[in-house]
C-alpha cells in the first residue's frame, strides 16, 4: 500500500483498510483543524487507487471494511467513485461497508440521486464534520458551510439510504458562546436526524490557526466543567424521533458518554448532572489525545 503523509480516519474505521482516493482536504481552511495543513490538495489518479486495492487484495485474506481517505474523498466525480466501488465489490466480496469523508458542499453538489447510485454500488456511510449548529461558530471557524446547508446535506445522505455520521466539537465556541453553540447544535441534530453523532472536545495543535487566537487572547478556551454544562445543554436540545447513536467517547473527551437517542437521553443527562462541578471526576488533561 502507498500512503502519502499522515493518515486520518474516523474512530469507527480503526480496523478498516484505508485507501487514499484524494490527498489532503479540498477545503483545508477550518481554523481548529491541523490535519492536512501540510498537504496540498489533489485527487489521486484513478489507476493508482485501483492498483492500491489490488495490492491490498494480495496482502490481506479478509477485509471487512474499507475507508476512502483523505479529508473529503466524496469530492471525486460520481463516475470515478463508482469505478472504485465496483472494483471494491469485485476484489473484496466479503467487504461489509465502504466509508468516506464528505463535506456538506460535496453532498449538496451530488444530491440524493447520485448518492443513491453510490449506495447501490456499496457506499455505506458518509462522515461529515459539522462541528456546530451555530452559524456564528461556523463563520468564526471558517467551516465554509451554514447550519442550513449542513442540515440539508445530512438529510440528503440519509434519504439516499446511506448512514450519516456527523461530528461536532465541544468547546468550539470557547468560554463566551457555549450556550448558543450547544443549543443550535441540538437543534441541527434534531432537524437533520443523522444515524450517528460523534462529539469530540476541542484540542488545539500549534499548526491550527485557532492556536494563535488562543495565544493572543482572542479565543478563550472553555473549561472542562464548562464542557460538561455545554454537553448537557446540547443533549437537552436534541429531540430526535428516529434512532441516533450518540457517542462522546473519543480520547479528547473529558467524560465518556454513549447511548442511543432518544431512549438513552435521560440516562446520559443523569450521568452529566452527576459530574457537574466535579473536575475530579473528569479525565485528567494529561490523558486526553486527538
Ligand atoms: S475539519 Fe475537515 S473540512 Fe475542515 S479543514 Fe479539517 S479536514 Fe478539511
Amino acid at each position: 500500500m502507498r500512503y502519502e503523509g499522515n493518515i486520518f480516519r474516523p474512530p469507527s474505521e480503526a480496523y478498516s483498510l484505508i485507501v487514499q482516493a484524494t490527498i489532503g482536504c479540498a477545503h483545508n481552511d477550518c481554523t481548529f483543524c491541523s490535519m492536512f495543513k501540510d498537504k496540498k490538495f489533489r485527487i489521486r489518479k484513478l489507476e493508482e487507487v485501483l492498483e492500491d486495492l489490488a495490492t491490498a487484495r494480495r496482502a490481506y485474506k479478509r477485509i471487512d471494511r474499507i475507508f476512502l481517505a483523505d479529508g473529503d474523498a466524496l469530492v471525486l466525480k460520481e463516475d470515478d467513485l463508482r469505478t472504485i466501488l465496483v472494483k471494491i465489490r469485485e476484489l473484496f466480496p466479503e467487504c461489509e461497508r465502504v466509508g468516506i469523508y464528505g463535506s456538506p458542499q460535496d453532498v449538496l453538489r451530488k444530491g440524493v440521486e447520485s448518492l443513491a447510485r453510490l449506495k447501490d454500488e456499496g457506499l455505506g456511510i458518509v462522515y461529515i464534520g459539522a462541528e456546530s449548529g451555530s452559524d456564528t461558530v461556523l463563520t468564526a471557524i471558517k467551516k465554509g458551510a451554514t447550519a442550513a446547508q449542513i442540515t440539508e446535506a445530512i438529510q440528503i445522505i440519509e434519504s439516499a439510504g446511506i448512514a450519516a455520521s456527523v461530528t461536532f466539537i465541544s468547546g468550539l465556541a470557547g468560554a463566551d458562546g457555549w450556550e448558543d453553540h450547544a443549543t443550535k447544535t441540538g437543534e441541527l441534530i434534531t432537524a437533520a436526524s443523522p444515524s450517528f453523532v460523534g462529539l469530540l472536545t476541542l484540542m488545539v495543535e500549534p499548526m491550527a490557526p485557532i492556536y494563535q487566537e488562543i495565544q493572543d487572547g482572542r479565543f478563550k478556551l472553555l473549561s472542562p466543567l464548562g464542557v460538561v454544562d455545554e454537553t448537557l445543554c446540547l443533549l437537552e436540545n436534541i429531540h430526535v424521533e428516529k434512532s441516533c447513536v450518540f457517542r462522546s467517547n473519543h480520547a479528547s473527551n473529558y467524560l465518556s458518554l454513549r447511548g442511543t437517542l432518544p431512549s438513552d437521553k435521560m440516562r446520559m443527562i443523569t450521568e452529566l448532572k452527576a459530574v457537574q462541578g466535579r473536575r475530579d471526576l473528569l479525565k485528567n488533561e494529561y490523558f486526553r489525545a486527538l
